[in-house]
């Protein structure tokens, strides 16, 4: 387990991390997600070394990596980081980067099975400019394997790659973490990175974590509106909530929908709604579907074009919708998030 614990750390008079705890266990996929500026790099540098809370623990299956007063040196930690732009080593060759911190006889032989191990058997005596971003990224991988670490910190690895490439790496990456029993904790901002790799998603926003649980788990019961917008194309709506009723632009829908009772109980609030908690009905006296959208098995059908805005309803084929019908549509019960405005996420 890598686990951090109450940890602060300010940069200067700026708090950036307020009391952050989570754990993140061997053999699994850890994801860290959150808006821009959270703190996820913060923390994983903290647990790198390179950075030394103000307070709080980081342990390593027990030992203490930091504390006040005590910050073991990021190179007798047993952790490895994997940045986005690989930052390797520009006058050293493939085997010379993925070789750097080893020493002793094995070395050339743990170099090549490394190389073979992300696909790069026949790159060793490339120089990595040579490389492209894919190959580059998979030599920062090997390079951070290489001394075996007890975890592996990757910092959005893949966000400058195409899509197929990202699947690639993102599989390979999760293969060796499992196979080999290494802790993974992996920043990203793409919500199919997470749904395809992580065993738990730790959801931090402004310094705090807000949320912890599975895929799943976040998708189906989000405890805040900026932890349902993380998935599922969640779309912001301004609504009157007056008496037992919400006024939107869409139509009056019944306070049954909201998952939540904003706390003045009255006045503008911001909806948070996904395309799968709504349905559509046909409805004469009702807003006209305006586009139909292809959303891999399903369609989203677009709803209204009311003053820019177009609600998104996501329904299965075949459905029998088409632009210039007129349809009434309402959210599922429970799946709604009201917050006053003006909002804070
Ligand atoms: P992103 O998703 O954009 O990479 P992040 O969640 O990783 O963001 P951090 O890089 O951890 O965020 O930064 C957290 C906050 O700390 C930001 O407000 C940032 O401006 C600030 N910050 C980061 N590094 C420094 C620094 N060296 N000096 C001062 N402030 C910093």
């Amino acid at each position: 387990m890598l686990t951090f614990d109450s940890i602060h750390y300010a940069f200067g008079a700026e708090p950036v991390l307020r009391g952050v705890s989570f754990s993140a266990a061997a053999g699994e996929i850890t994801c860290l997600i959150g808006p821009s500026g959270c703190g996820k790099t913060t923390l994983l540098r903290l647990a790198a070394g390179l950075l030394e809370a103000q307070a709080g623990e980081i342990r390593l299956d027990g030992d203490v990596l930091c504390k006040p007063g005590h910050n073991q040196p990021p190179e007798d930690r047993p952790v490895g980081l994997v940045f986005q732009e690989g930052a390797l080593f520009p006058h050293l060759t493939v085997a010379g980067n993925v070789g750097f911190g080893l020493t002793g006889s094995g070395r050339a032989a743990r170099v090549q099975s490394l190389l073979a191990l992300v696909g790069l058997a026949d790159f060793g005596e490339r120089y990595p400019h040579t490389l492209s971003g894919g190959q580059r990224q998979r030599v920062a991988l090997a390079r951070a394997l290489a001394p075996s670490p007890r975890a592996l910190l990757f910092d959005e690895p893949y966000a400058n790659l195409d899509s197929e490439l990202r699947r690639a790496l993102r599989e390979e990456a999760r293969r060796m973490i499992r196979s080999s029993g290494t802790i993974g904790v992996f920043i990203t901002h793409d919500p199919e990175d997470v749904t395809a790799l992580a065993d738990r998603v730790v959801v931090l926003t402004a310094g705090e974590v807000v949320q912890i649980g599975s895929p799943r788990e976040l998708y189906d019961q989000p405890e805040t509106s900026g932890v349902a917008r993380l998935f599922g194309q969640a779309q912001r709506l301004r609504a009157e909530l007056a008496g037992d009723r919400l006024d939107t632009r869409f139509g009056t829908w019944p306070l049954t929908c909201l998952r939540n009772r904003p706390a003045d109980g009255a006045g503008t609030v911001e909806l948070t709604v996904r395309p799968d908690e709504l349905t559509v009905t046909p409805d004469e006296a009702g807003i006209a579907v305006t586009e139909i959208r292809v959303a891999g098995a399903d369609d989203l059908i677009g709803v209204g074009d009311i003053d820019g805005t177009t609600l998104f309803v996501r329904q299965s084929r075949p459905h029998g919708f088409e632009p210039g019908i007129k349809v009434k549509v309402l959210p599922k019960d429970g799946s709604v998030f009201a917050a006053p405005l003006p909002h804070r996420e």
